[in-house]
């Protein structure tokens, strides 16, 4: 969770509103693009919609959306260093595409989600989760010659086209059919970018990218390892049963909807590997992500256990039993597997006025709220109200709490089934009154997480390193994961593992 947030009201009635507000948008634009037209892709010679961009209106267009971007997921990630490791490779790439004149930007964001997309004229994004993933420097730019190899096939500008025409008739959809549709539509800059490709787009980019790949000497079969490593990451990602950050975090498997056959069909497709003795850079590359934070950043608070620490906004709370938190950009979600919901956020102002009237006029505000009262939480000003309202699931009570800290409004949004309300109160009562600031001291002792190379010593096992890692019961999951290791893999001595430390 981040400091600056957009307003989050109602859920399930604000999320509505503010995307058909984006299709709005969209609409308009496509009345404004309505001489769209195609052009030609300089990579491919293929002919492709773009909804009328010209390259000159790509550039125009990533330049504009970037800072959406990078605000949107995580802002930039603050090591200089890698940032410009990072830009470099993706530089050198790019200078042996058909594209070499453009003005490329390669960003890390300081996101733990796996991640990697691409904005029409030339800018790259990889998220510092995929590069706490990729194991050496050639599956790196696997990944960076694949987006690229998107921009130089003008697949972003096709994309943007398309989605032009998709949101529009979303539009028209939804307004007939009271919105459930366009609420599932998505459009705006940063949906746009993280919209998943078609796989025809996906074999492109990956025929361009072994292309770059082979021009800059490193191997080709790093993307296949790559994705290998990625369906490792995503299968336990799935195994965590009853995460909710699904609807909040794109990765990269839905982004780019690739196979590792389809990857070695693209790989054969270009020529294989004709790269003599190519450029692996293991050993360079986990120099290179030594120390990298991995989780959340104190930016964006921890989540530890039950508990969420936010150091940086100096405050925490707990969840019930039961609850899985996870931590998005725009909020802190907690689930639980009868269906009940915590969602926490920031409100966008800070109301001068008292909480309960903040209750009743702005967050609640249109919607009929039952008893409104006025609380004091741990020595804080707060007021709770709730509402019942219709959901898919059936009816659901809404209870609303708003907490008064530093000149902020930070608020929970206690989501039950109508028939769980009662027996979860007091559990859900006791989430409200966790909720406390941190001291600076308390604030100055919470770390991330970071990646820790590690130089596997004879005796060590998998369990035995991962027993020293900080993730409790993930420990030896995530070791595995960053590893590309199997089950009963074994470890050799003397090779240099990925671990997390504290
Ligand atoms: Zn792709």
């Amino acid at each position: 969770m981040h400091q600056a947030m957009r307003p989050v009201i109602r859920p399930v009635i604000q999320r509505v509103t503010r995307k058909l507000s984006l299709l709005l948008a969209a609409g308009g634009l496509a009345a404004a693009l309505a001489l769209a037209g195609c052009a030609q892709s300089p990579a491919t010679g293929r002919n492709i919609f773009t909804g009328g961009l010209s390259a000159e209106d790509e550039v125009k267009l990533g330049r504009e959306q970037h800072p959406e971007i990078v605000r949107e997921f995580g802002g930039e990630y603050d090591d200089p260093q890698l940032r410009a490791y990072v830009d470099s490779l993706g530089r050198l790439l790019a200078q042996t595409s058909e594209l070499p004149n453009l003005d490329w930007h390669f960003t890390v964001l300081d996101t733990p989600v796996v991640n990697a997309f691409a904005l029409p004229g030339g800018y790259v994004y990889v998220t510092r989760g995929l590069l706490a993933l990729a194991d050496n420097e050639a599956e790196l730019a696997g990944v960076l010659a694949h987006e690229i190899g998107h921009v130089t096939a003008r697949h972003s500008a096709e994309r943007y086209g398309q989605s032009v025409l998709g949101s529009a008739a979303a539009l028209g959809v939804g307004v007939l059919l009271g919105s459930q549709a366009a609420a599932e539509a998505t459009s705006g800059a940063a949906q746009l970018a993280v919209l998943s490709y078609s796989r025809d787009q996906e074999f492109e980019a990956d025929t361009l990218g072994v292309r770059y790949l082979a021009r800059t000497g490193h191997d080709p079969e790093a993307m296949a390892t790559f994705l290998r490593r990625l369906l490792g990451h995503s299968r336990y990602e799935a195994e965590l049963a009853g995460r909710p950050e699904a609807a909040d975090a794109f990765d990269i498997t839905q982004t780019h909807p690739r196979t590792a056959d389809r990857v070695e069909r693209a790989i054969q497709q270009a020529g294989g590997r004709r790269v003599a003795d190519p450029i692996v850079d293991r050993d360079l590359y986990l120099d290179k992500i030594d120390g990298l934070v991995f989780g959340d950043s104190p930016a964006q608070g921890f989540v530890r256990g039950r508990s969420f620490l936010h150091p940086d906004l100096g405050f925490a709370f707990e969840v019930p039993e039961g609850f899985q938190l996870a931590n998005t950009p725009k909020r802190v979600l907690a689930q639980n597997p009868n269906g009940a919901i915590i969602e926490f956020d920031t409100a966008v102002t800070s109301s001068r006025g008292s909480m309960t009237r903040y209750l009743a006029e702005d967050w609640g505000g249109g919607v009929d709220l039952n008893d409104i009262q006025a609380l004091d939480v741990n020595g804080l000003e707060a007021a709770t109200a709730w509402t019942r309202l219709d959901t898919r699931q059936g009816k659901a009570d809404f209870r609303l709490v708003a907490i008064r800290l530093d000149g902020a409004i930070y608020r929970f949004l206690f989501v039950t089934p109508a028939e769980l309300t009662t027996s979860m109160s007091a559990s859900l009562r006791r989430t409200t009154y966790s909720f406390r600031p941190l001291s600076a001291q308390d604030a100055d002792d919470l770390r991330p997480y970071r990646i820790d190379i590690y130089r596997v010593q004879s005796g060590d096992t998998p369990t035995g390193i991962a027993r020293r890692m900080p993730l409790g019961a993930e420990s030896l999951g995530q070791f595995q994961v960053l590893n590309g290791l199997r089950q009963g893999d074994p470890l050799i001595a003397g090779q240099r593992v990925k671990t997390v430390t504290e």
